[in-house]
């Protein structure tokens, strides 16, 4: 993914709009660059610190930032396990049926 894609995205990013296949992209691409990476502390700080500020709460960039990667992370995880589950799934029905056909034929 090029930078220009990732500051675009940052947005969808901070309000969880994109699909696990762009956040993927997104945060391997943020795990190496630095700009990008500096661009998306800006801009959170911007969004979620006026927000918390309104609000009268303490905020905390790095454990926000910290917070919301760990998250994306989990999601990304989740999301390759239940493609897991689902090959899994498919796997066991696939013998079940050449089971029940076999049992049929003979
Ligand atoms: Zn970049």
């Amino acid at each position: 993914m090029e930078c220009k894609k990732v500051i675009k995205l940052i947005q969808s990013f901070m309000q969880d709009e994109m699909t696990v296949g762009e956040l993927e992209e997104f945060l391997q691409h943020i795990d190496q660059c630095k700009e990008c990476q500096e661009e998306l502390t800006i801009q959170m700080l911007v969004t979620e610190g006026l927000i918390s500020l309104e609000a009268g709460e303490d905020f905390d960039i790095k454990q926000e930032m910290d917070q919301k990667m760990q998250l994306a992370r989990r999601q990304i995880l989740w999301h390759k396990e239940m493609d897991w589950l689902t090959l899994g799934i498919g796997s066991v029905s696939m013998c079940i049926a050449i089971l029940l056909i076999v049992w049929l034929v003979i």
